[in-house]
């Protein structure tokens, strides 16, 4: 046994440094966290070879006293925070004070500062050296402000840099950094230069448009086009940002940006609360895309539990949760045709022949112009009573009649959805609006509409509860029985009755109706993972919509059901004033729309 030594101050920096310097992109997330928390609104990023060789970051912010220079490069050294009650009230991106310590014991680090108020207006360089990482401070030149420079990352230590990926890849995870750092500050302005390229330049964004501009250049247009524009408020709460449409999935989860008062983090709560958001209109097995910002206030939000701080700790877990479930989920199930045109028309992108319907942002959720220009009642009987295979009535025809002379009136009041033209292969509803060509398919609609008037009828008579004739008992840990013990009222509201029987045991009582031929135990037990997790569950309306769901697929029109006009009209109409009725249950669109002048396009009119 070797006898106890004091490791060198560069060693056990180093060791710190296997926490948080993992690779280039990681000095760069600290380095612009530093300038942010200096107040700057200006930085210039220099990567040269994927980060391996140089890292420079430049800021116009406060700048550091000439005294506080060797200081800044030592551990536990930080201007942050004093005290640990400050630990609760935490503002800044740093606090550790230990990022400039770890980055420089295992590269070559200078840092060259100057403050507003230094009297005699120089600038100093510091470096520091050898294992005791000694600091040698030197004058320099420099406007107001700091500059980093990391060279030759890693070269002391070439069992990290053997884990180095090629240049390509370390710069895509540098590049994704600044993406993210560069959305959660609109106000300031961010370069970015590759090997002298320069990758991004960013302006400061004021207005909300400048800020879409920003959000389009860093997630692509697509993005932008395809999602919506979102800011609602909570008890002490507020998420605002930009959401994809439900069509605008993607197979992996790399478009999402989540930031908790500014800070990004990738968090399971926040993670789960959205993807639940979007449970009943996403494809299965997709992504959302999002940028999303949620404030709250500092004190109900712990952000001291993660070395790299990506995760955080609320303080209240179920209301934040339920919260971004509740935003999301009113979010997308308002979003109408109306919504979906205007967004269209608004976006000059020229979308490929028959994409989906969903283009354009900054669609306002507070009151859809829905137009309400329902057919009489009588066609709405018609659809409703079932679709019957005959051909049109003769009142039918003259209705017909009626709409077309309404449509070419253009008197401004043709629905969003139009009025229904034929019907192409039993399969699909051509309509004409305004300005174009809708196509509806018939089944995956009138399914959603279903749907919707089922989960309606169902919420109104809110969720009954069964005893079950004989009470289940079921074995689980002894935090499982606690929390149903002590999530008991919850749990009812649910419509679940469950009773503690003993340490690790529980008593099933009542169940929700609609559930009977559920397996109660397995749902059971992934509730109360749930509620033991998240804070909540919605295992029972997630299982009560699958139920839904399969019945309205079988009680919708099939394919090759021939409809009259009149009841293709009826359907559209009821398509404009259903919830989330631009996808069907399983989140595949329901409509897609060609203006004129896309069609015109096609043709190479006017050209
Ligand atoms: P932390 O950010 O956790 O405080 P760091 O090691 O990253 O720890 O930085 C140490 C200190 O150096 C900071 O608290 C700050 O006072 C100072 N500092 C670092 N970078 C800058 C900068 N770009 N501008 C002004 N001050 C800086
Ligand atoms: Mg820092």
């Amino acid at each position: 046994m070797n006898r106890i030594t004091l490791l060198s101050q560069r060693l056990s920096n180093q060791i710190a440094a296997g926490e948080v310097v993992e690779r280039p992109a990681s000095v760069i997330k600290e380095l612009m966290e530093n300038s942010l928390d200096a107040g700057a609104d200006r930085l210039e990023i220099d990567v040269e070879q994927g980060g391996t060789k140089l890292l420079r970051v430049r800021d116009n912010g406060a700048g550091i006293h000439k005294q506080d220079l060797a200081l800044a490069l030592s551990r536990h050294a930080t201007s942050k925070i004093a005290e640990l009650a400050d630990l609760e009230n935490i503002r800044s991106l740093g606090f550790r004070g230990e990022a400039l310590a770890s980055i420089s014991s295992v590269s070559r680090l200078n840092m060259t500062s100057k403050t507003g108020d230094a009297g005699d207006g120089s600038a100093w360089k510091v470096e520091a050296e050898g294992q005791e990482m000694e600091t040698q401070i030197v004058p320099a030149a420099h406007p107001q402000g700091t500059t980093v420079e990391v060279r030759d990352l890693f070269f002391n230590t070439p069992a990290r840099k053997k884990f180095l990926k090629k240049e390509k890849t370390e710069f895509t995870r540098i590049d994704e950094i600044v993406k993210r750092i560069a959305l959660s500050r609109f106000d300031v302005q961010f370069t970015l230069n590759h090997n002298q390229r320069a990758i991004h330049k960013l302006l400061a964004a004021k207005t909300e448009q400048e800020q879409q501009r920003r959000v389009g250049l860093v997630c692509g247009p697509a993005f932008v086009e395809n999602s919506v524009f979102i800011d609602m408020e909570g008890p002490q709460l507020r998420l605002w940002g930009w959401v994809s449409l439900p069509t605008f999935s993607r197979s992996q989860a790399d478009l999402q940006y989540f930031y908790v008062n500014g800070r990004i983090v990738r968090d399971k709560l926040v993670t789960h609360a959205i993807k639940q958001g979007y449970r009943d209109v996403l494809y299965h097995g997709r992504h959302p895309a999002y940028v999303l910002y949620l404030e709250l206030a500092p004190g109900t939000v712990d952000v001291n539990v993660h070395p790299t701080k990506h995760e955080v700790r609320f303080r209240d877990s179920r209301l934040v949760h339920d919260f971004l479930f509740s935003s999301l989920h009113k979010a997308l199930a308002k979003i109408t045709p109306t919504d979906q045109l205007a967004a269209t028309n608004s976006s000059l992108h020229g979308s490929t022949a028959f994409g989906s319907n969903y283009a354009g942002a900054g669609v306002d959720f507070g009151g859809s112009a829905q137009s309400h220009l329902s057919l009489s009642e009588p066609t709405r009987q018609a659809y409703g009573s079932g679709f019957r295979g005959s051909g049109p009535a003769p009142e039918a025809i003259a209705q017909q009649l009626a709409a077309y002379a309404r449509l070419n009136a253009d008197d401004g009041e043709i629905p969003p959805l139009g009025y229904a033209i034929a019907q192409l292969h039993g399969i699909y509803i051509l309509a004409q609006n305004q300005e174009g060509l809708i196509v509806v398919d018939m089944h995956a609609a009138h399914e959603r509409i279903t749907y919707e008037r089922m989960k309606q009828a169902c919420q109104n008579e809110e969720l009954k509860m069964q005893p079950l004739l004989v009470p289940l008992s079921i074995a689980v840990s002894a935090a499982e029985a606690e929390c149903a013990e002590s999530q008991r009222q919850f749990l009812l509201q649910l419509g679940i009755e469950l009773e503690r029987a003993a340490t690790e045991s529980i008593i099933v009582r009542q169940i929700p109706s609609i559930l009977r031929g559920a397996d109660i135990e397995q749902l059971v037990r992934d509730i109360l993972s749930d509620v033991l997790e998240y804070g909540s569950s919605d295992r029972i309306q997630a299982h009560q919509d699958e139920l839904l769901s399969t019945m309205a697929c079988h009680g919708s029109v099939r394919a090759n059901r021939q409809l009259s006009i009149p009841e293709m009209n009826a359907l559209l109409r009821d398509m404009e004033a259903t919830e989330r009725s631009g996808q069907c249950n399983h989140g595949r669109p329901t409509w897609v729309y060609q203006s004129l002048d896309e069609l015109d396009k096609l043709f190479l009119r006017g050209q």
